[in-house]
């Protein structure tokens, strides 16, 4: 279990070209917390994703473990330091079992291997997964593989994971049976969560805070109730007058 307690971005800045897609953005995220970052699409929010889990680099300004400097250190160190996080699509090995999907990713974090597969083991498990543990990953339903792509983000025993969009495609019960899971990531792993999701109703039932980005910068910061009545994200992002 990794020690880490906090990871931030502090007044990121990031710049394709001439596209602004991050404008001085600060957000903390903390163990033991579900954090949800909403927005339209283009507002920043696989970049963000992309900043704290050091797979882009800010223009300026830094992302911070424990207060720490951590900017441009790269994707494996920050999976060593405890953050992981799946993609908008699933990005499995497809020609490999789900099993060793897990345990790719644990090495890869610098795991040892009796602890890796220790890991896998009770991921599996404890997501309902442990029957398709041998299964190839081209063979799956669309849903486990979804599923297969957060416990492999949790296989390599993070201090936090960055889900990105992970109930996209799904039907509303697979969603719901994911948030319940995703809901209960603090208390059964321990870690930290930050969520992207696009369904307000989801975000408000499974999220401790909620951040909204609106084309590059921040809109709001808050609770949930706090969040959904602020008229400035109700004009902004829910298109009230
Ligand atoms: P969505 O909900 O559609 O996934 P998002 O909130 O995740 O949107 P981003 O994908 O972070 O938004 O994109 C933010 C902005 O940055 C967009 O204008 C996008 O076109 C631009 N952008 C993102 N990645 C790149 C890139 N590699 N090169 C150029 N522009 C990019």
């Amino acid at each position: 279990t990794q020690t880490l307690q906090t990871l931030e971005a502090r007044d990121v800045h990031i710049s394709f070209g001439g596209i602004r897609a991050l404008s001085g953005v600060n957000m903390k995220l903390r163990r033991g917390v579900v954090f949800g970052l909403i927005g339209p699409n283009g507002a920043g929010k696989t970049t963000m994703v992309n900043v704290l889990s050091g797979f882009q680099r800010p223009t300026s300004g830094t992302v911070n473990l424990d207060g720490a400097d951590a900017s441009g250190i790269g994707p494996q160190k920050m999976a060593r330091a405890g953050i992981g996080r799946s993609f908008q699509a699933a990005r499995l090995f497809r020609d490999m079992t789900v099993e060793q999907n897990l345990m790719v990713a644990a090495f890869g974090a610098g795991l040892p291997a009796a602890r890796a597969a220790r890991a896998a083991h009770e991921i599996l498990e404890w997501m309902g997964l442990a029957a398709a543990a041998g299964k190839r990953c081209d063979t799956l339903s669309y849903g486990d593989e979804r599923r297969v792509s957060i416990a492999r983000a949790l296989a390599l025993d993070p201090a936090f994971v960055l889900l990105d969009e992970p109930a996209s495609g799904m039907n509303d019960a697979e969603c719901d049976a994911l948030m319940h899971t995703i809901a209960h990531l603090p208390a059964r792993f321990g870690c930290g969560v930050l969520l992207i999701e696009h369904n307000m109703k989801v975000i408000m039932g499974v999220c401790d805070r909620v951040h909204v980005l609106d084309g590059g910068r921040s809109l709001a910061e808050g609770t949930p109730v706090e969040v959904q009545n602020d008229p400035t994200v109700r004009r902004a992002y829910l298109g009230e007058k």
